[in-house]
């Protein structure tokens, strides 16, 4: 069992911020953001690019809820999910981080294969 299905069940615990019969939103372990927040599906998908439409249809409004829970829906904040190998997925269940609080920066830098060290 992945370790966000492991959070969903209760074995390993978490700091809930939004919950819902379906999605489950919690702080993030290591915050890159003053808010930084997960965003998951109570069922196990691997990632975004096999999530059904209708799965995302209901995570919208869930997602949105998180934003003004946390007051940050005016302020602005940053979605990303992380996708497979190349998009730097490290739990291969669906998650969508919420950075906020802050202005943040652009960065998304990759791997030169020219650089020397
Ligand atoms: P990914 O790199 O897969 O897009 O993001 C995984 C995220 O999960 C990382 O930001 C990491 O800090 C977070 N994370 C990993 N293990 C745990 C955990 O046990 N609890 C919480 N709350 N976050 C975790
Ligand atoms: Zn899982």
């Amino acid at each position: 069992m992945c370790i966000f299905c492991k959070i969903v069940n209760g074995e390993i615990p978490n700091n809930t911020v939004h919950e819902s019969d379906h999605f489950l939103a919690f702080h993030d372990l290591y915050p890159k953001a003053p808010v930084h927040i997960l965003i998951i599906p109570k069922q196990h998908v691997d990632c975004f690019q096999v999530v059904s439409p209708e799965m995302m249809a209901d995570m919208t409004p869930f997602i949105q809820e998180v934003a003004t829970k946390v007051g940050i829906d005016q302020s602005g904040y940053r979605l990303i999910t992380n996708n497979g190998a190349d998009g730097g997925q490290e739990v291969n269940h669906l998650h969508f981080h919420m950075l906020g609080g802050a202005k943040l920066v652009w960065d998304h830098s990759h791997e030169d294969p020219h650089k020397s060290i």
